[in-house]
């Protein structure tokens, strides 16, 4: 199912858009409760008015709030980056550290954003339990655990460390783009075949496609075709 994955989306990637450590780290403590396109927009204006951690730490508040007005939840976002730029100051030299131990004592970071800092800025190993993964694993049969920690801990398991971060990236997509939360493309999908919840979402293949959504920045376009092979086969119904 990895390798099918890999095959659909061989560019998957983390949709953040960050050239540091320190942008990658506030990124993705934005992207709660939004999307990354969001984040997206308002992360060149927050990085050019204060571009590190101490210009972060001792940034106007009501300066920041308004920039990060779009994403959502702006003045919980504000105090978090602030006091997560504040730790960095004062703890690490304003560097963001490359240990999970460490990265989880900043304030707001979980072992979710920990281990997307890891994977994707500093290119260590690191499985990301994001929304999408939880809810994907749990119909690919991988794991029955629902705790985020658990789940992460279980893919650990079945998985080699050098396959951590593009397994992330591969099943984030997925969920993203096809196995949705509500409506899975079940008939466009590829690992239909293999997967015990085959049939929980649309099965029928053109209603499927239609179903299938990619995440744009402003002005792209979506590819049509969707990019990646779509399957050629009917997956029958597995029974239960
Ligand atoms: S077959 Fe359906 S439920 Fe299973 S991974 Fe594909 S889209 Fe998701």
């Amino acid at each position: 199912m990895f390798r099918a994955l890999v095959e659909r989306y061989p560019y998957a990637h983390c949709e953040l858009d960050f050239e540091t450590p320190l942008q990658l780290l506030v990124a993705t403590v934005l992207s709660a409760q939004t999307t990354d396109v969001a984040v997206n927009k308002v992360t060149p204006a927050l990085f050019g008015r204060w571009p590190d951690a101490a210009a972060l730490a001792g940034a106007d508040r009501a300066e920041m709030e308004a920039i990060l007005t779009p994403t959502g939840f702006f003045r919980a976002k504000t105090e978090s980056v602030r006091r997560l730029a504040a730790d960095l100051v004062e703890r690490f030299d304003g560097q963001v550290p490359n240990r999970l131990a460490d990265l989880v004592t900043l304030h707001g970071v979980g072992r979710k954003t920990a281990n997307v800092v890891l994977g994707d800025a500093f290119g260590l190993p690191g499985i990301t339990v994001d929304t999408h993964v939880g809810r994907l694993v749990r119909r690919f049969g991988w794991t029955q655990e629902t705790d985020p920690v658990k789940v992460e801990h279980e893919l650990a398991e079945l998985f080699p460390r050098k396959d951590w971060t593009p397994l992330s990236h591969v099943v984030i997509f997925h969920g993203r783009r096809t196995c949705h939360a509500r409506r899975p493309a079940c008939g466009a999908c590829p690992v239909a075949q293999w997967c015990p919840s085959y049939g929980e979402g649309e099965t029928d293949p053109a209603t499927a496609l239609r179903l299938l959504s990619y995440e744009l920045a402003p002005g792209a376009v979506l590819p049509d075709p969707p990019p990646g092979p779509l399957p050629d086969w009917r997956p029958r119904r597995r029974a239960r």
